[in-house]
């Protein structure tokens, strides 16, 4: 019988973080003062982030060392296990060999926690007494709160209005790791009284939440903010998973041809591909990565290359990405972390460039992808990452077709546990695909083209 599993010891935690910057042949364009649409200087950030975070969104060295305590929190739950998936090969009849890193088994669910940790530790480290952030279905803020808990931070969390009232349960595990939780829109920010005026019932979105928890922070000069995606620290942080996969697809005795993760602001894709990517980069090693996303919310295949901001109201700086214009209202799916209207900045210099392959997943082949999965693994994965899963189904499939064998890998994000009323609508056959005609992507993408002269 073959090893099913592949486990490495806590000496394994990689001792330092990847930052694929250095091995681009095209570097990303620098981030832009939404003011004098000049590059920012590194300064502008600090009202926003601490130090060493704007230095390493800034870094272009290969290798970031993880702090001792960073490692220590880790090896709470790290390393993750690297699981061969030979239940849903055999279930798909297919000679391709599928592994997955599971990333769920964090103590929050999700990969989410790689990146809480190291940001708290450095907020900690500078003096910082506060966080903010935003949260859809809640898996930043609870990562995040968790990480304050420990060191000792406060934090608000501005969660989604609809998410607040349809999915306590994220919201009680932020509360029960200490967090405030407040439904953005908010009477307590300037941004979200605007929305408000202006229409009283508004649901929110993640670009409205981050409008507000930017604005919390740079009045208070105590206080920071923070983001659990899309920037290049938080991508930097997720590479811990790739890092170990690596060793554990060594000891698996294969290397992976392709490797997936689904795609909300990039952070657990360019987490689990970069470290390989990387082969490609600097040897011509020849493996394919591909970002798996909604059909509805689909920024890297239907989006435009252009500067956007990164929230609603416009506070962030102008960031150079594939975007579908920080005005878009993606469908209401389930996949909550997978709504967000750009693609981090590495991510979409290296799509530009042709490094990596989309799939667009529709709800429904996402949901019967996530049921197969846990019929035949076990684990019910996280509505999010069931596209990635999608996306692994599509190439195990063809790989049948064409009666070639290949060597599949892929992320799984998060577990789905907290996400069963999900699952229950798919199953009681309520749940419906979104596509969205050229139209109606073209027109919050064409108001991008007067933001930067
Ligand atoms: C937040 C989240 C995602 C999407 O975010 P990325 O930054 O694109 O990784 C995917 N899966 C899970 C489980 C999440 O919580």
């Amino acid at each position: 019988m073959a090893t099913k599993k592949f486990l490495l010891n806590e000496n394994d935690i990689p001792t330092a973080w990847y930052n694929i910057v250095a091995d681009m042949v095209n570097k990303p364009l620098p981030p832009l003062n939404p003011a004098t649409k000049q590059p920012l200087n590194p300064t502008d950030l600090e009202p926003i982030f601490v130090r060493e975070l704007i230095d390493q969104e800034l870094s272009q060295e290969r290798w970031i060392d993880i702090p001792d305590e960073v490692r220590e929190l880790y090896k709470i739950w790290r390393p993750t296990p690297l699981v061969r998936a030979t239940g849903l090969e055999k279930a798909l009849d297919t000679p391709a060999h599928i592994y997955f890193k599971n990333e769920g088994v964090s103590p929050v669910g999700s990969h989410k926690l790689n990146s809480a940790l190291p940001q708290a530790y450095y907020n900690k480290k500078q003096g910082i007494k506060h966080l903010t952030t935003e949260t859809g279905a809640g898996q930043w803020g609870a990562a995040l709160s968790f990480a304050c808990s420990v060191f000792g931070l406060d934090l608000d969390v501005f969660m989604v209005k609809v998410s607040y009232n349809q999915k306590p349960y994220r919201r009680i595990m932020m509360q029960t790791w200490g967090a405030q939780v407040v439904a953005s829109p908010s009477d307590l920010t300037e941004a979200g009284r605007k929305i408000l005026a202006r229409d009283s019932h508004n649901s929110g979105s993640l670009g409205i939440a981050i409008s507000e928890a930017v604005e919390k922070a740079v009045l208070d000069p105590g206080a920071r903010y923070s983001l659990g995606s899309v920037l290049n620290h938080v991508i930097l942080h997720q590479t811990v998973a790739g890092l170990e996969a690596e060793k554990q697809m060594e000891m698996a005795g294969e290397y992976p041809d392709v490797v997936i993760g689904c795609f909300g602001g990039g952070s657990n894709f360019s987490g689990i591909t970069f470290p390989f990517l990387r082969h490609k980069l600097s040897e011509g090693k020849d493996i394919r990565v591909i970002a798996a996303e909604p059909e509805s919310c689909p920024k890297l295949s239907r989006g435009k290359f252009e500067y956007d901001f990164g929230d609603t109201v416009g506070l962030t700086p102008l960031l150079p990405m594939y975007t579908l214009g920080h005005d878009f209202q993606p469908a209401d799916i389930h996949a909550g972390g997978l709504r967000y209207h750009g693609a981090g900045t590495i991510v979409s210099q290296l799509r530009k460039d042709g490094y990596i392959d989309v799939d667009d997943i529709p709800q429904l082949e996402s949901f019967e992808a996530g049921r197969l999965f846990a019929k035949t693994e076990g684990t019910i994965p996280a509505p999010e990452s069931t596209h990635a899963i999608a996306s692994v189904i599509r190439i195990a499939n063809k790989a049948k077709e064409e009666g070639k064998p290949c060597t599949i890998l892929f992320n799984l994000s998060g577990h789905g546990l907290i996400d069963m009323s999900a699952y229950d609508q798919f199953l009681a056959g309520k749940m419906k695909n979104y596509s969205l005609s050229d139209k109606e992507i073209a027109i919050s993408a064409n108001a991008l083209e007067h933001l930067v002269p």
